[in-house]
């Protein structure tokens, strides 16, 4: 089979914010399935872009006193470690206000006007009078014409995902001041979607299938579009024209030949998916094969290049509607499918994707969870159908730590000790009850690849444990535990060992796409080649070494979920926008864990950040003298050197615990910048560090810090 080409983009962020847990599910999907398709041979680009206009950015970056570009570049410089941390691959991450994107959205634009698809109307538009600007639809919010939802925006509905003109909503108000809108006239262009030659296009192209033989759309997504086809009484058809115009003052590209007048940033945002991979391709780097090197427009072009949008349900009447007929009508080649997925939920909490969820992605990694798991759990509940994921922190324990590590990992721990103890770290030859399973492992290549390439994760997923149920059954079978201690059993524990290794390296192979990292220590451990799928038809082969077998991957700890959900502070919570609805999960949550476990007796403080515990000033200080204080039985006077040339008296709790004379010349751990308190005594200057248990009566001990020998008074704790 000749190698296919891919061009494979996830949908433009808006660069408004941080992402979410959203984003990174679709981009997991996407990644998962451009690694399936990189590990067949195939050829793919895979970019991405911030959609860097409109008027939400404009206004956000005068609030924030600096230009929209700068705006921009602040949030763009934060996507890296989100893309790193859960091994999101984009060959290239560019931006919609790049050069070539305003290049091409002005050619595109030119293309559709020779075509005679774009219209000059004069339109009475929604102006607040209060800021002195015509609103953006975003800024307007009202009742959906359609179904009567309140509270949706100006442009569409998060409830019936109906698309509309803002003058089109009911009781419409400028979220900006608050105040009631008022029309006024102005020149807008428009795109003529309603155009006979655009719907018969349209029509016809949702329903042909693409040129590998494949449908365009999911079957749900089909029946959502052919609902917006249906003409109304008065016999129009159900598709409007597209008011692509915006006025100045917007952030974003200047129509030509309109001064004054900018393209909606809808215009731009899909062409920006063209953009980025001009930008890769036009990219002067040597290290891309000659296939890679094409030319932006020859690639693109090509009839036999395929292009693949993942989105999520939202978006999905701009992705089979406007962009198709926008490339169609401008002469350039459609999309190959449009991949639609759902929101996801956790615990069930449905949320809105512009006010974020209950997972922070950077919190997740802070806390030290793999992303691997994450992956592995998307993966677990992902399919081709347009349906909602949900993440719920026991499935998601029980998952990870019972299948990914009870059933494949432990393969490899359960026989790779014997390889490397009694036999050399050398596999041996295969028996026929061993070889009977290889082979079945093998032979299901071919079915994991088809869902792969449907996107049927899930049930890759479900495959692949049941292979590993064979395997564990083999193990549990033939006992190599049992086989090591019986005399003339060596040969038999070695094939069992070996075949336990060779079926490892099989189901490494199918799970690689969503666990990349894991796969390169198992390539590493197994001393064997970047693995790809039709390593799947070849054995390590009795003779071939292996490197000693280190632990590969830790099993979810309760702890870190709990933390994970932990309640956000104040100002987190205003930040990441979480709901009211979504706090209360999070509480329900807490309180189900907070009788369980109390380490020392009470539960772990509110998160602070680094910044925070900066301000908590910690030194290694000497305790020069110490003595009991009269009329106090538990507190002791120490003076204590932190290398200020100067003696600082603290008082100290710990008169049940230590004799003066213990502690002389002794080094421990202080606060050096609280402030000086003033006690019976005298003034007490800082704090001694010493540890205890909550409850005297539980346990009773308190134990002062002391540093490692090599420290010094004066030194900071970081
Ligand atoms: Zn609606």
């Amino acid at each position: 089979m000749s190698k296919r080409r891919l061009f494979v983009t996830t949908a433009l962020p808006y660069a408004n914010g941080k992402f979410h847990i959203g984003h990174i599910m679709e981009y997991i999907q996407a990644d998962i399935w451009v690694r399936f398709q990189r590990m067949q041979g195939n050829l793919v680009h895979f970019v991405c872009a911030d959609d860097a206009h409109g008027a939400p950015i404009m206004i956000a970056a005068e609030k924030a006193g600096i230009t929209p570009q700068e705006f921009v570049a602040g949030i763009s410089s934060g996507r890296k470690p989100y893309l790193e941390g859960f091994h999101i691959a984009f060959d290239n991450w560019h931006s919609t206000d790049g050069e070539e994107n305003h290049q091409l959205a002005k050619e595109i634009y030119l293309q559709l006007k020779n075509k005679g698809l774009i219209e000059v109307r004069e339109i009475e538009q929604f102006f607040d009078p209060e800021k002195g600007m015509f609103l953006p639809d975003r800024f307007i919010k009202g009742e959906c014409p359609k179904c009567g939802a309140k509270d949706q925006y100006g442009d569409s509905c998060e409830s019936c995902g109906a698309v509309y003109s803002p003058t089109e909503v009911k009781n419409p108000y400028s979220t900006l001041s608050g105040s009631s809108p008022i029309l006024k006239k102005s020149d807008h262009y428009f795109f003529k979607l309603s155009d006979p030659s655009c719907v018969q296009f349209l029509q016809n192209w949702i329903h042909t299938p693409n040129p590998q033989g494949r449908a365009r759309l999911q079957p749900e997504v089909l029946n959502k579009i052919k609902e917006w086809f249906v003409a109304d009484e008065s016999g129009k058809t159900g598709l409007g024209d597209w008011d692509i115009s915006r006025d100045a003052p917007y952030f974003g590209i200047e129509i030509p030949e309109a001064p004054g007048k900018y393209f909606y940033v809808w215009l731009d945002a899909p062409i920006g998916y063209l953009a980025s991979l001009k930008n890769y391709l036009d990219q002067n780097n040597t290290q891309k094969t000659i296939a890679e090197a094409l030319p932006f427009d020859q690639f693109l072009s090509d009839p036999s290049v395929e292009q693949y949008h993942f989105i999520g349900k939202d978006i999905t009447y701009f992705h089979t509607l406007f962009w198709p007929a926008m490339l169609h009508f401008s002469g350039r080649k459609t999309p190959s499918s449009i991949f639609v997925h759902g929101f996801i939920t956790v615990s069930g909490e449905k949320m809105s994707k512009s006010r974020g969820t209950g997972i922070d992605p950077l919190k997740y990694l802070s806390l030290g969870m793999n992303p691997e798991w994450l992956r592995y759990y998307l993966a677990a509940k992902l399919s081709s159908k347009v349906e909602d994921v949900d993440f719920n922190p026991d499935d998601f324990m029980l998952r990870v730590n019972s299948d990914l590590v009870g059933k494949y990992i432990n393969i490899a721990a359960r026989s790779a000790g014997f390889i490397h103890k009694q036999f050399n770290s050398k596999l041996g030859e295969i028996l026929p009850n061993g070889e009977s399973l290889l082979v079945s492992l093998q032979s299901s290549a071919d079915s994991i690849s088809n869902l792969y390439e449907e996107r049927e994760f899930a049930k890759v997923l479900r495959e692949i444990m049941a292979l590993a149920d064979k395997v564990n059954e083999y193990v549990d079978q033939n006992k190599p535990w049992e086989l090591a201690k019986k005399e003339n059993s060596q040969l038999e524990l070695h094939a069992v060992c070996t075949t336990c290794l060779e079926a490892f390296r099989y189901l490494s192979i199918y799970l690689k796409p969503v666990l990349p990292a894991l796969s390169e220590q198992v390539e590493s451990f197994l001393k064997c080649q970047t693995l790809t799928f039709s390593d799947a038809k070849t054995r390590l082969g009795a003779g071939h070494t292996v490197n000693p077998y280190k632990h590969l991957i830790q099993r979810v700890d309760e702890k870190m979920l709990d933390s994970l959900f932990d309640l956000p502070t104040e100002t987190e919570s205003t930040a990441s926008g979480v709901t009211p609805a979504i706090s209360e999960a999070i509480i329900s949550k807490n309180e189900d864990h907070a009788s369980l476990v109390k380490p020392g007796g009470e539960e772990i403080a509110q998160i602070i950040n680094i910044d925070e515990f900066a301000k908590v000033d910690l030194r290694v200080a000497q305790i020069v003298s110490c003595e009991s204080v009269e009329g106090s039985t538990k507190l002791l006077r120490l003076m204590l050197d932190v290398g200020e040339g100067r003696h600082r008296q603290v008082f100290s709790g710990i008169a049940s615990a230590y004799k003066p004379d213990d502690l002389v010349g002794k080094l421990t751990v202080m606060v050096a910048n609280l402030a000086p308190r003033k006690m019976k005594f005298g003034i007490s200057e800082g704090m001694v560090l010493a540890a205890s248990h909550v409850d005297e009566k539980i346990s009773p001990g308190i134990y002062i810090l002391h540093p490692w020998p090599g420290a010094v008074p004066g030194m900071r704790i970081h």
